[in-house]
């Protein structure tokens, strides 16, 4: 972790931890950094519905201009959006302007590679180095930046369009309710879905920067007014995205929370039903993405928890879909990081296909039981999760330590992390067998946990 940046770029309580001064400094500093490779740079800067968001894109934006880098508006979006602009257009570096799932009061800079990934580690910490050495690149008034507004907003959503069978959804008209909780997700999905042959009701699709509707984190606690309106109205299914939209949950017909990788494993089938190619995931996603994947002929790679981990390991190896339990896919063809109307899209094409309910489609994966909890621990987290590792060979156990101590049992598997931001250990445990089975795992691993604690 860097001194400014955390997992998902620099992100704070906006007056507080980030504010115009700042934003101008990290997009100068942005400037500088690419100026060193190219001798004049393109960015393309996009933001959320956020309240801040005008604020610090504009100060981003000067930031940017003032050290002789070109600007490219696309104004308010999406971040895969943002993405996509980035890829399409062409460009050096891309700043997404957005807190993502985070409530009203925070905001944030996510900085971009000109292919519109998430900047690297290594960058990010040269970006930091300018930004405290404040050794910018000052443009006189010749070399200052150029700027323009580029609408993307059209060829987004029909890029998403051209990605599915139309004609397969059409004829079954599925009845979609979105929650796109005053999001940049209104600006995109209902649009999305409509075109592809959807009937949609959208709800909360005012954009607001004081997110009045419901929290931005798409989670089952949030989304309980949206459950009403399902039992109510009895759609198809019903989906819900975060703050910037890169992820989309799903509620079946009944308004049943569905788990992430069961609806990665849907849009991960209908990708491959187009191209063959490997699955990248990380260790903590279920194995009903190995049963598919096998389904389908292709081969599963797993890697650390993290969506920039996964987006670069696709592209390293050349997948073709990946993804993370928290509703997370990534389809490298299209853009480099999560997309929540993609996601949506292809759970669309699977539904249609099928000719089933959503429950009816979900009752068909493969069957796992799973239990997530946490526990809380101060000290050297890392290093207590290392004993278990430790501890689980002793005792006969396979193990992986990709990401934390994975120990592999028959028909399933515990993983215990460490969480880099906070004290706390978190523990998932899956199997095929049954509940009291996953629960055990968990016994088992905090049994661990306890023991290791006391030999640091
Ligand atoms: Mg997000």
């Amino acid at each position: 972790m860097g001194r400014l940046f955390g997992t998902f770029g620099v992100r704070g309580v906006f007056g507080k931890e980030i504010d115009c001064h700042m934003a101008y400094g990290l997009a100068k500093a942005f400037g500088t950094f690419l100026r060193r490779s190219v001798d004049r740079p393109k960015v393309v800067i996009g933001g959320d519905t956020r309240s801040s968001t005008k604020a610090l894109k504009d100060a981003a934006i000067s930031g940017l201009l003032s050290s002789g880098v070109d600007v490219i508006d696309v104004g308010t979006l999406p971040t895969p959006a943002v993405q996509f602009a980035c890829r399409k257009i062409g460009v050096d570096g891309g700043i997404s302007v957005t807190a993502s799932h985070n409530p009203p009061e925070y905001n944030g800079l996510k900085l971009l590679e000109g292919n519109g990934m998430g900047l690297s580690r290594e960058k990010e910490a040269k970006v930091e180095d300018i930004f405290f050495s404040e050794n910018f690149f000052d443009a006189d008034w010749r070399g200052a930046g150029r700027y323009r507004e580029v609408d993307i907003l059209e060829d987004y959503v029909e890029a998403i369009v051209s990605s599915v069978d139309v004609e397969l959804i059409r004829e079954r008209k599925p009845f979609v309710v979105a929650d796109l909780g005053n999001g940049a997700g209104s600006l995109t999905l209902p649009y999305v879905l409509e075109r592809i042959g959807c009937r949609v009701l959208s709800i909360n699709a005012h954009p607001s920067g004081a997110f009045t509707a419901r929290n931005p984190e798409p989670n089952e606690e949030n989304l309980k007014d949206l459950v009403k309106v399902v039992k109510a109205i009895r759609p198809d299914f019903a989906v819900a995205q975060d703050g910037d939209a890169d992820r989309a949950v799903f509620l079946d017909e009944n308004g049943s929370f569905i788990q992430g990788d069961k609806t990665f494993a849907l849009a991960m089938r209908e990708v491959l039903r187009r191209k063959k190619g490997l699955v990248v995931t990380t260790v903590a996603t279920s194995l009903v993405i190995d049963d598919v994947a096998r389904e389908m002929g292709c081969d599963v790679m797993r890697t650390k928890v993290g969506d920039l981990v996964v987006t670069k390991a696709l592209l390293e190896h050349g997948g073709v879909v990946g993804g993370e339990e928290n509703g997370g896919v990534i389809f490298p063809d299209f853009t480099l990081g999560r997309d929540g109307a993609m996601a949506t899209a292809k759970i669309v094409e699977a539904l249609s296909r099928s000719g089933k309910s959503f429950s009816g489609l979900l009752a068909e994966l493969p069957v796992y039981y799973q239990v997530k909890t946490k526990v809380h621990l101060e000290g050297d987290r890392k290093r207590v999760v290392e004993i278990v590792n430790d501890l689980a060979r002793e005792r006969g156990f396979k193990t992986d330590v990709t990401d934390g101590t994975k120990i592999l049992v028959e028909d399933g598997w515990v993983l215990v992390r460490a969480s880099g931001t906070e004290p706390i250990v978190r523990i998932f445990a899956e199997t095929r067998k049954s509940m009291e089975e996953a629960k055990k795992l968990i016994d088992m691993a905090k049994d661990f946990l306890e023991r290791a604690k006391k030999m640091i």
